[in-house]
C-alpha cells in the first residue's frame, strides 16, 4: 500500500532537522508546502529503508541566480545525521541554466550526471519516480552492498540502477557509514533565489 507523505492538508508526516521548541515547519500554501530556508530541511518522522518514491516540485516562475544558486533543493533518499546528511537527488533549475554536470537535476549530487536533462521550464510542475534500495551492512561497520538508485525525471529515465559509492559530499569522497531505516529529507538550500514548492508527495515501501 503507498503512504501518503504530502497530500496538500497538513504536513504531519514532517518534521523540521533542528531540535525546535516551536516545531516550526515550512509554509502550506494551495495544498503545495513552500520550502522556509529560515526553517531549515525537513524530513519525515518515519524512516524507511527500500521504497518506491514519487514527488513534485515546483520552481518558482520569477526564479533568478545561477548555477547552484537557482532553485536548489534536493531530496535526500536516506536522511543522515553526519557528513553530507545523506544521500542526495539533486533539484535544481536547469531549464537554462547550466552547472557541472554532477550538480544538475537528475544527478545523484556530484557523483553521477542525469543520463538527460529532462527539466520543464520554471512555474511547472515537474516529478520525479525513484527506486531506492539501501545500502546494507555488515555487524562490523563495512558496507555488504552498496546503494542504488533508479530514477524517471518528468517520465524520462535519468538514473539506471546507478550504484552509490557513499554519501553525497560537496566537498571530498563519498563515504559509507552503517545505518539503518532513516527519514526521507527535503533540501532547504542557503541560495538567495526564491523557495521552491512540492506537492503529491507519496511512497511503496519494497
Ligand atoms: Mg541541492
Amino acid at each position: 500500500d503507498a503512504i501518503i507523505l504530502f497530500d496538500g492538508k497538513n504536513m504531519e508526516e514532517w518534521e523540521s532537522t533542528k531540535p525546535s521548541s516551536t516545531n516550526e515547519k515550512w509554509t502550506l500554501v494551495d495544498g503545495t508546502m513552500l520550502v522556509n530556508k529560515k526553517v531549515g530541511d525537513l524530513q519525515t518522522k518515519r524512516k524507511f529503508t527500500d521504497f518506491q518514491l514519487h514527488i513534485e516540485y515546483r520552481i518558482p516562475a520569477n526564479i533568478t541566480g545561477s548555477g547552484q544558486s537557482r532553485g536548489n533543493s534536493g531530496i535526500f533518499l536516506a536522511a543522515l545525521p553526519w557528513g553530507a546528511g545523506g544521500y542526495e537527488l539533486q533539484v535544481l533549475d536547469n531549464y537554462n541554466n547550466s552547472t557541472y554536470v554532477n550538480g544538475q537535476a537528475g544527478s545523484i549530487y556530484k557523483q553521477n550526471p542525469p543520463m538527460a536533462n529532462a527539466c520543464f521550464p520554471p512555474g511547472e510542475w515537474q516529478r520525479y519516480e525513484v527506486v531506492w534500495v539501501a545500502p546494507r551492512f555488515k555487524e562490523d561497520g563495512t558496507v555488504q552492498s552498496s546503494a542504488r538508485v533508479t530514477v524517471f525525471h518528468n517520465g524520462v529515465l535519468v538514473q539506471n540502477n546507478f550504484v552509490l559509492t557513499g554519501d553525497t559530499p560537496y566537498d571530498g569522497q563519498p563515504f559509507y557509514k552503517k545505518h539503518g531505516p532513516s527519514p526521507i529529507k527535503l533540501q532547504a538550500h542557503g541560495d538567495k533565489s526564491e523557495p521552491i514548492s512540492y506537492r503529491n508527495i507519496w511512497l511503496r515501501e519494497l
